[in-house]
């Protein structure tokens, strides 16, 4: 499928916050231990964002339902 690279950093610090905590790690088998180094994408119509579960270092990704994205971005 196609991916389409997104800024994260384009988002209100607010959200960039929110989604940064509030994580689910399928290792840690915990909830919003919290991620970094986030990398946004989509897939097919839905927003992923990948990041690094800060206890174990996995790969967190969080997918965002909403297409709660008006203010379109551009380059
Ligand atoms: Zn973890």
């Amino acid at each position: 499928m196609e991916r389409t690279e997104r800024d994260f950093y384009a988002r209100d610090k607010e959200d960039q916050e929110a989604f940064l905590t509030q994580t689910w790690c399928n290792t840690c088998m915990e909830v919003d231990l919290g991620m970094k180094s986030p990398v946004e994408y989509e897939v097919d119509g839905v927003v992923f964002i990948d990041g690094e579960c800060v206890k174990c270092g996995s790969t967190v990704t969080t997918e965002i339902a909403d297409d709660d994205t008006d203010g379109e971005w551009e380059d």
